[in-house]
């Protein structure tokens, strides 16, 4: 009940799509008597959270924040909502998002931008971060204790880190992708938004592990994490890489001094900190771009109006059928991606454009195997600056906001390995700075453990 009077105090903020306050009030009763009989069924009976709106949820409204998908109500449910409700979660909402999680402000939905809660002005208000900011700011608000985000190219390291929160993107293939849908099939991971590492672990160990539905989830058995009290965790002799083609010249002063300053409390507490090169980083951005719109192009084709999704009222031929109804349930920057990966799918530009960008992505790749032979984990900034203010970052377009922003998270992506953000402090203009930990694939434990050992000293 106090998170649904959470979530209907802070509506200013446009973290929610939809409430499901009955689904909430039955889910809480069942896991009230639980209780009462002693018999919760995981550490999460009865904590509320809540999901971004790309999760398909069966009998509840799942829309990707488009006009495409607005109707659309699932007849079933994602794997990592299943499980969620099977440990006695309550869901209370569906989260605002950038349309199909294109995007890193939650600023292109059609319910209208997501505010951020730090430095909140109603008219000059600044960005919550994409595309997973409705969860980002749900937890915020505290009309939820945990939010499952997706992470294609940092969505939820992204709000995480312009919104003080604790971001996970688990290692490709730890958790199902059954019912999220797709944007980049070879990237997308659910990701986890909460305010404190231990909770982010807590959650982690309900949603991850093999999925006989999905055949991209590694068939090895999850063991769950039960990190130590962090008074019992240290970092000594623990080899950490700075990888210097991350100092890009877009680094904002604070960011820089925030990485920095993390760098020296690792050292200060006997860990191995040294600098690395990655070489192949600066090509990521646009690697990104291109694997990034081949597979929305094909994810795409299946909203045509006559299977899925938006139906124009046109009756002149299917072909117009198709046309009207995919230009008016997409906005520009879905069109745009749809255009951009079929020109790059062209016969004459396969070789040149998709398959070139898989090899990038190989060198990519390479670059991060090659850090491990090295060093244990990563330390590196999230993002480049702290939340821009909206008048600001909707002026820009979307290739230079993607570029931009998306610098410092893409590459896990690309590569599959985990990243969490981590909130550190307050700029001095009171934003939420982060840093953001990277280790080799199912590494999980390692990073959260670190990201716990620097939450307890900052
Ligand atoms: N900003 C990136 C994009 O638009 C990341 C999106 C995501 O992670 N879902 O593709």
């Amino acid at each position: 009940e106090a998170c649904l009077k959470r979530a209907k105090q802070t509506t200013k903020y446009n973290a929610f799509i939809t409430l499901t306050r009955n689904e909430a009030k039955n889910l809480s009763e069942a896991s009230t008597q639980r209780y009462r009989e002693q018999k919760p069924l995981s550490e999460m009976d009865g904590i509320t959270i809540a999901m971004k709106d790309n999760f398909c949820t069966k009998n509840i409204k799942t829309t990707c924040a488009s006009k495409m998908l607005e109707n659309f109500t699932p007849t079933y449910s994602a794997t990592v909502y299943d499980r969620l409700i099977g440990a006695g979660a309550v869901m209370i909402g569906k989260c605002n998002l950038d349309q199909f999680a294109m995007g890193s402000g939650t600023i292109d939905s059609i319910y209208g931008p997501t505010k951020n809660v730090w430095g909140f002005e109603d008219e000059d208000f600044y960005i919550a971060g994409g595309s997973s900011g409705g969860c980002a700011i749900a937890v915020s608000t505290g009309a939820c204790f945990a939010a499952i985000g997706s992470d294609t190219g940092g969505s939820t390291r992204n709000p995480a880190s312009y919104c003080g929160l604790v971001g996970l993107k688990p290692t490709y293939g730890l958790v199902s992708r059954l019912g999220l849908i797709p944007l980049v099939n070879s990237m997308d991971v659910p990701g986890i938004l909460t305010r404190y590492v231990d909770d982010c672990v807590t959650v982690l160990n309900v949603i991850a592990g093999h999925d006989p539905k999905d055949s991209t989830t590694l068939t090895k058995p999850y063991r769950k994490i039960s990190l130590p009290s962090a008074n019992k965790l240290g970092v000594k002799g623990l080899r950490v890489g700075l990888p210097v083609e991350y100092y890009s010249s877009n680094l904002d002063e604070e960011v820089l001094e925030v990485w920095e300053e993390m760098a020296q409390l690792l050292e200060d507490h006997g860990a191995d900190v040294r600098e690395i090169s990655m070489p192949n980083t600066e090509h990521s951005i646009v690697c990104y771009s291109i694997l990034n719109q081949c597979e929305v192009a094909s994810n795409m084709a299946r909203y045509d109006g006559i299977e899925f999704g938006f139906r124009a009222d046109i009756n002149t031929s299917t072909e117009q059928l198709y046309a009207t109804s995919r230009s008016l349930g997409f906005n520009d920057i879905v069109r745009n991606r749809i255009l951009t990966g079929n020109y790059f799918l062209l016969n004459r530009n396969y070789e040149a454009y998709f398959n070139q960008a898989l090899k990038v992505r190989r060198l990519i790749l390479n670059d991060f195997d090659k850090a491990w032979e090295d060093v244990q984990v990563l330390l590196t900034p999230t993002t480049l600056t702290t939340a821009p203010k909206y008048k600001e970052f909707k002026n820009k377009t979307n290739r230079d906001q993607c570029a931009f922003q998306d610098y410092c998270t893409q590459p896990a992506n690309m590569a599959g390995v985990p990243a969490v953000s981590i909130p550190i402090k307050l700029s001095g203009s009171g934003m939420p700075l982060s840093i953001q930990i990277m280790g080799r694939n199912l590494s999980e434990p390692m990073i959260l453990a670190l990201a716990k050992f620097i939450e307890s000293k900052v």
